[in-house]
């Protein structure tokens, strides 16, 4: 059964993590990374969370089975942060949300949902988009294409391009949109742009899939939720795909929720039905602790006010990263415009590095980036980012 398994292709952030890990030069730099780094290079652990960690374990709590679509408590929490404490829609009867394995587990049950029920399976991604969002959707079974969203030419967006790629997709093609702090390009619709995207994706019947992995990267987390909101305002229904991941620094313990907004209350509870079908099926009903916690931190004032005291800390770490950056490289001699590199949001950015630029900064400085130019932001600190900007000054230069 086993012999004629063939090797599957190897992932190329891990790869990189690879060849970053047998490099022996004491001051090499990996910002190939996917994860918040704080000023001493490490994940930090929230002061919030580990004051919700230590309530729970004061708790002594037994460990039952969570329902099939997780605990009610963050359940609720999520929608709150998703649409706002005072949201018309909380109150509708036209939402559910389901505990997921992080964003990625809330991705994956949104694509076996639609699958089963859907006529057309077709997905677009942005292009670039996460690497992920393509594979995971293909593996679910969908034909996957892309639509235009960053222009190379300016480092902006294409919005022009956008627009006419979503006009011409199949009526009812399923969307899958960054909803802030674009990953990999760190390049943002500007509010005035989603209504566009909204137009455009009514007329076409569209599927809208949100993915919102980096709420509080951004602006802070109302403005980071604009365009989910113009999406409730607008009516339609659609999917929201959230991660704690990055906004908790909770990554291993894989915190996520799906929300699904239908069209109206009658929808509500066939829909969750087939949802928890497809939970069931898959690993049952969701793990205790992550959730726990986020519920924990989300439903007390006072952890939520810290936890957002964080959140601006790193926030503004990575801005000041950003900037730090931007003068750094022009210091160092680089003539063509790299501004771009302080409008973009969350933790990445697309530097315009080269391939070769980038093959060039890990084997002469060892200095890590993806292939496509991609650098994490948050990996920088103020002990490596002389060397970095050091660095890209002089492959940029040649
Ligand atoms: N969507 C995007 C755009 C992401 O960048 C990520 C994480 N890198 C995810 C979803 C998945 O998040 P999680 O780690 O919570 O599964």
């Amino acid at each position: 059964v086993f012999s004629p398994v063939e090797l599957a292709p190897r992932d190329p952030i891990l790869g990189l993590n690879e060849a970053f890990g047998a490099d022996t030069r004491a001051n090499k730099v990996n910002l190939g990374v996917g994860v918040y780094c704080n000023e001493e290079g490490k994940v930090p652990l929230l002061r919030a969370v580990q004051k919700a960690e230590e309530a729970r374990v004061a708790e002594h709590a037994a460990r039952a089975y969570l329902p099939i679509d997780g605990l009610a408590p963050y359940d609720l929490a999520v929608q709150k942060l998703l649409f706002g404490t005072d949201s018309a829609l909380l109150q509708s009867g036209r939402l559910i949300t389901a505990q997921s394995l992080g964003g990625t587990g809330a991705l994956k049950l949104g694509a076996d949902f639609l699958y089963r029920q859907a006529e057309k399976r077709l997905v677009a991604i942005s292009n670039p988009s996460w690497e992920n969002h393509r594979s995971l959707f293909e593996a679910a079974g969908y034909e996957v294409v892309d639509y235009p969203y960053y222009d190379p030419a300016t480092n902006g967006l294409n919005l022009d391009g956008m627009l006419a790629g979503l006009e011409a997709l199949p009526e009812g093609t399923v969307v899958v949109l960054h909803a802030c702090c674009h990953n990999p390009t760190g390049v943002d619709l500007a509010l005035a742009d989603w209504a566009k995207v909204i137009d455009v994706v009514t007329r076409r019947k569209h599927v809208p899939f949100l993915d919102i992995a980096y709420q509080g990267f951004g602006e802070n987390l109302e403005d980071d939720a604009f365009a989910v909101r113009l999406f409730a305002e607008s009516g339609l229904p659609f999917l929201i795909a959230s991660s704690f991941s990055k906004s908790f620094s909770l990554y291993g313990e894989r915190v996520g929720a799906l929300t699904m907004v239908t069209a109206n209350q009658g929808e509500t509870a066939p829909v969750l039905s087939q949802l928890k079908r497809v939970i069931r099926t898959n690993y049952s009903n969701p793990p205790t602790h992550g959730a726990k916690v986020v519920a924990a931190v989300l439903n007390s004032p006072e952890l939520y006010q810290l936890w957002e005291e964080e959140l601006a800390e790193m926030r503004d770490r990575i801005r000041h990263m950003r900037i730090a950056l931007v003068e750094k490289l022009q210091a160092a001699g680089v003539q063509t415009d790299v501004d771009f590199i302080q409008r973009q949001r969350g933790m990445f950015s697309y530097s315009g590095l080269t391939k070769e630029q980038v093959a060039r900064l890990a084997d002469e400085f060892g200095i890590y980036a993806v292939s496509s130019g991609r650098i994490c932001v948050a990996a920088l600190n103020t002990s490596n980012i002389d060397a970095v900007a050091n660095a890209m000054a002089a492959v940029m230069k040649d």
